[in-house]
């Protein structure tokens, strides 16, 4: 409204109260660019034509004398009062006056004829040097008023037009855009106090709808952040409070009852100890992780062998069937720290959920300019509706399994960052039932740059 209101305003000072003196100014401008072009054409061949012309296609009157008021032309109207008492001392006199007031005199003058009340233009211009001259214009000004009273009635009309325009303009974006905002706003003040419940309606423009969609997707995700931290919460207290009531258990046991202190009742103090502490630096890393806190030390590491190296350490696992498939030694650029990581944790995963026949393999394939590891399990399997979500923190796929109480549902995060750094992609495929096969490829170094 405001905005069409400035634009009336605008149209009415230009079209109404400046039309009258720019007109003016245009005239202006007009009768002294003939003035300036008689006294350059005066003393041509062809000037008498070129006078006419311009007393008959511009309507203007003419009487040009020097200084001494001898006439050199005049292309007047006989009726013309004004030029007819000009005679020689009258010019000399306006000549003087001129010249003496920088050579140009301007002059509005309103007239009556028998029909009319008209105005015109009376423009005086001297020059000096060898042949000065004084060259008075006379023209008869269209008067505007009668365009202005036309310009009115059509402003009036317009101003009204766009008002309501914009009356109907303002009401549709209010309805479309500033109501659909306002609701954003107090959902997302909602969401500020923790209050996940809101749903944004989509209505309005594209781009509002996209917003409320987009809201929706987020406060669904924060939602289930904040569920998974009460869960973790939950299940943190839990996995600390079991190995720490082992511990505790033994100690007394141990300490009350003669003959208890065996090295075997030790050894399940010092593996629940174990297991606290792997816990706690699970979380640790991850918290590590997520704040872009670790330092990667990158350099050559050979793969294979670190596979071999860790598939070392289950060696006292001696139920389990490991098997490794592999083709020659291969390297890929990272920190060997983290690489092991990735490896130990989907190992460490296949073992917690692999089968009765506790078969756990390991094949390494080149695929194009990268390697790609998969660690195969006999296990249960994942449900396809769940496998998008394991990759998330604290997340367990069946919280009563057996091996979930084990788990802090924060191993797979921790490999999805760490092969994120590694520019390394990864996925499962699994069949419920059958097992599943975890796989990660890294990008592998050429040849030539192994040394
Ligand atoms: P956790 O420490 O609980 O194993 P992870 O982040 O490593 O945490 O795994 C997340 C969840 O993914 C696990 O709780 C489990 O439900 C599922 N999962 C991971 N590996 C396997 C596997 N090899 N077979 C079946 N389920 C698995």
């Amino acid at each position: 409204m405001l905005f069409s209101l400035a634009i009336a305003i605008l149209l009415w000072v230009f079209q109404i109260t400046l039309l009258n003196s720019f007109y003016k100014t245009i005239k202006y401008n007009e009768i002294k660019n003939t003035a300036l072009d008689i006294a350059e054409h005066l003393y041509d061949e062809n000037a008498p034509e070129f006078l006419q012309a311009i007393t008959k296609n511009d309507g203007i009157d003419m009487m040009i004398t020097d200084d001494e008021g001898t006439l050199l032309a005049s292309m007047t109207s006989v009726y013309s009062v004004f030029f007819n008492n000009l005679t020689a001392d009258v010019c000399v006199g306006i000549y003087e006056q001129t010249q003496s007031s920088g050579g140009e005199y301007l002059q509005w003058v309103e007239s009556t004829s028998e029909r009319d009340t008209y105005e015109e233009i009376i423009y005086v211009m001297t020059t000096s040097g060898d042949d000065p001259l004084l060259i008075i214009l006379n023209a008869r000004v269209t008067p505007v008023d009668s365009t202005v009273t036309t310009l009115k009635i059509q402003l009036w009309c317009v101003t009204a037009v766009m008002l309501i325009l914009s009356l109907i303009l303002a009401f549709t974006l209010s309805r479309r855009i500033a109501k659909p905002l306002i609701n954003i706003n107090e959902g997302a003040k909602e969401i500020a106090k923790s209050n996940y419940n809101v749903q944004f309606i989509p209505h309005g423009s594209k781009e509002i709808r996209e917003l409320s969609n987009t809201l929706n997707y987020a406060t669904q995700e924060l939602s289930k952040v904040e569920e998974l931290r009460r869960e973790l919460l939950a299940n943190v207290s839990h996995d600390l409070r079991t190995p720490l009531t082992m511990i505790s258990g033994y100690a007394e046991v141990m300490r009350d009852i003669p003959g208890e202190n065996s090295p075997e009742n030790l050894q399940v103090i010092i593996d629940e100890a174990e297991r606290l502490n792997n816990l706690v630096s699970d979380l640790l890393e991850l918290s590590k992780l997520e704040a872009g806190k670790i330092e990667y030390k990158i350099k050559k590491v050979n793969i294979t062998k670190s596979i071999e190296e860790i598939l070392t350490r289950y060696d006292k696992l001696i139920d389990f069937n490991f098997s490794f498939y592999h083709g020659k030694d291969v390297y890929v650029m990272g920190d060997e720290l983290k690489i092991s990581q990735v490896i130990y944790n989907l190992v460490n995963n296949a073992i917690n959920y692999t089968g009765e026949d506790k078969a756990v393999t390991l094949t390494q394939i080149i695929d194009g300019n990268n390697v790609k590891i998969e660690i195969t399990d006999s296990g249960e399997g994942i449900p396809q509706d769940k496998i998008k979500d394991i990759w998330d923190r604290y997340y367990k796929v069946d919280k009563s399994h057996k091996s979930a109480i084990v788990g802090t549902g924060i191993g797979l995060s921790i490999v999805k960052k760490v092969l994120d750094v590694h520019s390394g992609t990864y996925g499962v495929v699994s069949t419920l039932g059958k097992g599943s096969t975890f796989w990660f490829t890294l990008p592998l170094i050429e040849e030539e740059e192994i040394i």
